[in-house]
């Protein structure tokens, strides 16, 4: 472990969900102890919790964050499937429905998305960091039950993070400082590091947000029998100018959650019967048929909240020394891409890799964090900011060539590789946040784009898989 001035080697992670574990995995080894800060109770088992309310709606983990995942926490993806998780190849296990029509079904065997519910995904990363922690010489305590209200320091040094404790703490004191050299900001969404610069005397990061005003609504279903299971997810993504869209995964136990979603204030309704009526609407006999032989599981919960918003900590100067944002409190995305999980397991990953380069947090180590976990969001937020800005709301800038240029060849790229093995691969490859956007442009790539003529995707959902 590196030398810290003033011997201070403790960190504070603040958030104990999803990215707050990988962040306490990316810190061991590297600092004294850790101290996890939460503001909820963990449940018993893998049930849900307060603090993630998203965590009703159907996630699906793409390759790039399991991949990132298990460089972390070896085994884990294998976990997840003996908890549950289901795996599904991409094209081949989930039917999409492009606005040319359905994609082919290439057995293509790229990608394997795993989809099962947030509880048991978090649970389960959690039992494995936290059993991770127990077997290295890293001290790691979580406090439950206790809330993160402010940071401490100067406007150049963050030195720990104030806390209140939902129970009055264990010392009868509701409100405490602890101090540490590194604080790693994983609250999520609700982040309120804006706010905790101010107080410091900082300006707040600069932050940029397109919203195209997504909104979903969720409901968790089992078939009536046991051969009513279908076979293959589903996803047909609303956009403006056909607003409501659906999307069906199998889950744990031969649960199904159907998530209906609607942009630019075609809100899906939460109320059942209404719910059901909306899911009529999207004009897919297979969600049709779903619905009419299963008996709903859950209530429906409704989401708003969907804006793709990046937060700049990595800016020179923007941040004070000692603090690195993760996760969703860094960047969120509209969540029909999939992506905020794999970002936030790629951003951990980062993070560990900046403290084995760097020997352990020293002076300067947030910033070149922050840069790498910057440098990891980059293509996540491009895909999704890039498929967004034209349907954004409050958007009336007028487009440059150049993004005329790119929205024409990425228009024309996604109509191609819904029915192109070569192309197809490449967009799955990115969107799947396994390679780099320039594998868009590769010439192969861009020839078949280009060059072959536009032709419309199938006129319905295909039943067979094609081989590659
Ligand atoms: C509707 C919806 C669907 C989504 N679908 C997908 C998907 O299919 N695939 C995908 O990869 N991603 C998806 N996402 C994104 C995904 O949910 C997030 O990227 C992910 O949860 C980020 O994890 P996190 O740990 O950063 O934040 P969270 O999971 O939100 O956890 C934040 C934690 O911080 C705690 N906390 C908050 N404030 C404080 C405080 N002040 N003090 C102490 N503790 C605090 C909370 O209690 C919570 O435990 C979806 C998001 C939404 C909204």
């Amino acid at each position: 472990m590196a030398e810290q001035a003033g011997g201070a080697r403790d960190a504070i992670v603040i958030g104990g969900g999803l990215t707050g574990m990988l962040a306490v995995v990316a810190l061991l080894g590297h600092v004294e102890s850790v101290t996890v800060v939460e503001r909820d109770r963990y449940p018993e088992g893998h049930t849900f919790r307060k603090g993630v309310p998203q965590a009703r709606h159907l996630h699906l983990f793409l390759t790039g964050g399991q991949r990132a995942l298990d460089a972390l926490l070896p085994g884990s993806c294998a976990a997840l499937i003996a908890a549950g998780a289901r795996s599904l190849d991409l094209p081949r296990d989930i039917l999409v429905r492009t606005p040319t029509g359905w994609q082919r079904r290439f057995d293509e065997g790229r990608h394997r998305s795993l989809s099962l519910t947030r509880p048991v995904l978090d649970g389960v990363v959690r039992e494995r960091a936290l059993r991770a922690a127990a077997a290295s010489p890293t001290r790691v305590e979580v406090l439950e039950a206790t809330e993160a209200t402010g940071l401490t320091g100067d406007a150049r040094q963050v030195t720990g993070v104030r806390v209140r404790s939902r129970n009055g703490g264990p010392d009868g004191r509701a409100e405490r400082t602890l101090p540490a050299a590194l604080v790693v900001d994983a609250s999520g969404r609700s982040s309120r590091a804006p706010r905790w610069y101010a107080e410091l005397g900082r300006a707040a990061p600069h932050e940029e947000t397109v919203d195209v005003g997504l909104s979903y609504a969720t409901r968790m279903y089992r078939p009536r029998t046991t051969d009513g299971s279908p076979e293959t997810g589903v996803n047909i993504p609303g956009r403006p100018d056909s607003p409501r869209g659906a999307a069906y995964l199998p889950v744990e136990n031969g649960a199904w959650l159907l998530t209906v979603s609607g942009v630019r204030g075609d809100h899906p309704p939460t109320d059942a019967a209404e719910f059901v009526a909306f899911s009529a609407t999207i004009g897919d006999p297979d969600i049709r048929d779903l619905v009419a032989d299963a008996e709903p599981l859950s209530p429906v919960h409704g989401f708003r909240d969907t804006y793709n918003r990046r937060r700049n900590f990595a800016r020179p100067g923007a941040s004070p020394d000692g603090f690195v944002v993760l996760g969703d409190a860094h960047c969120t995305f509209n969540p029909v891409y999939g992506q905020g999980m794999s970002v936030a397991a790629l951003g951990a990953l980062a993070l560990r890799e900046t403290l084995d380069k760097e020997g352990g947090p020293r002076p300067g180590t947030a910033a070149s964090a922050q840069r790498a976990v910057a440098v990891v969001t980059e293509p996540a937020w491009l895909v999704a900011v890039g498929a967004d800005r034209p349907f954004a709301r409050d958007d009336d800038r007028k487009p440059g060539l150049g993004e005329r240029l790119t929205g024409w060849y990425v228009d024309r790229l996604g109509a191609r590789a819904a029915i192109d093995p070569v192309v197809g691969a490449a967009f799955r490859d990115v969107l799947c946040l396994t390679a780099p956007m320039s594998r868009l442009v590769a010439p192969a790539v861009v020839a078949r784009t280009v060059l072959l003529p536009r032709r419309p995707a199938l006129p319905a959902p295909p039943r067979t898989t094609e081989p590659v």
